[in-house]
């Protein structure tokens, strides 16, 4: 059996500046009470890792950032890479909390870009995915902000003259493919900024690369929504065994059974350490026909 790591995978720049910033704060504030708005990354192993820091999270599902503030009484808060509204900036500074803001500086331009089309008078279209903390931030920064999750929502929309598409900056290709095409017949005038995040881009890439592959393992969080994206990709790309998987622990023998070639890939927020012991329990089992069962150290998350 051929083991396959598919580069590049695994953490992006946003992912990384987010996690040093993290160890930073805990370094810096050792007797203060230091709370994450949100999952720092969409990892649940990343999320305990962080709690051995000294970082609380809070998150709660259906609830907005701006609601989820409302849990943190004092000390620092962390805003995530996923960014944040200014309305969620503006009370954490009203609250007298210490901010310590660790947005992407991809999602915070697509945010500009949104605030430039809406100062020139467009009406703008945003494609993303209900609920994620990104597009609720972009969501937030005015009325004339329309979300899109797919073809049908554009179907209930007005004519406007002035009018552009974006998107949230963990899509993949091929969704928003759709919806720019259905978007067009539309708004025959419409102005087009793809905003897929280059981290995002290149590791989808890379699947579509991809050739003779028998199975492919996406290490990442159920939550995670580029390591979501990439699984989408590799089925649209007619790779017949796809499977997301969060350790190596959730790999099952019978899946190997007739694989001869065997790929790895992982989501921008999937600790490295994880992808690793994945590929490490793979090797094994290529060369002695068993997987191994690795313990995860939590101190080797954040590396
Ligand atoms: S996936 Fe892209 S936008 Fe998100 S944190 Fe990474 S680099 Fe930034």
């Amino acid at each position: 059996m051929e083991i396959i790591p598919v580069i590049p995978r695994g953490y992006c720049k946003g992912v990384v500046r987010a996690i040093n910033l993290a160890k930073q704060t805990a370094h810096k504030y050792p007797n203060t009470t230091i709370t994450m708005l949100g999952m720092i990354v969409h990892n649940k192993y990343v999320v305990e890792a962080c709690e051995q820091l000294g970082i609380q999270c809070v998150e709660e599902k259906g609830k907005t950032r701006l609601e989820l503030l409302d849990k943190i009484k004092s000390g620092v808060v962390i805003f995530t890479a996923h960014g944040i509204s200014e309305e969620v900036y503006h009370k954490a500074i009203e609250k007298g909390l210490i901010v310590v803001d660790a947005s992407c500086d991809d999602v915070t331009k697509t945010q500009l870009i949104v605030k430039e089309y809406l100062s020139k008078g467009y009406e703008v279209l945003y494609i993303g995915k209900k609920h994620h903390p990104e597009a609720e931030a972009v969501i937030a920064i005015s009325e004339h902000v329309h979300f899109i999750e797919n073809e049908n929502d554009l179907v209930n929309l007005p004519k406007y003259n002035k009018i552009m598409v974006t998107n949230q900056t963990t899509m993949s290709i091929i969704e928003i493919y759709k919806v720019l095409e259905a978007a067009k017949e539309k708004y025959p005038n419409i102005e087009i900024l793809d905003e897929i995040c280059n981290a995002t881009r290149i590791r989808q890439e890379a699947i579509e690369k991809l050739e003779n592959i028998d199975c492919l393992f996406v290490v990442g969080d159920p939550k995670s929504n580029n390591s979501n994206k990439l699984k989408e990709i590799a089925i649209e790309h007619n790779i017949p065994n796809v499977y997301l998987i969060e350790t190596s622990n959730d790999i099952k023998e019978e899946w190997l059974k007739d694989a001869n070639r065997v790929a790895i890939t992982s989501g921008a927020s999937t600790p490295t350490y994880l992808t690793n012991q994945v590929i490490q329990s793979l090797n094994n089992y290529a060369s002695t026909n068993k997987l191994l069962h690795l313990k995860i150290d939590i101190k080797h998350l954040l590396d």
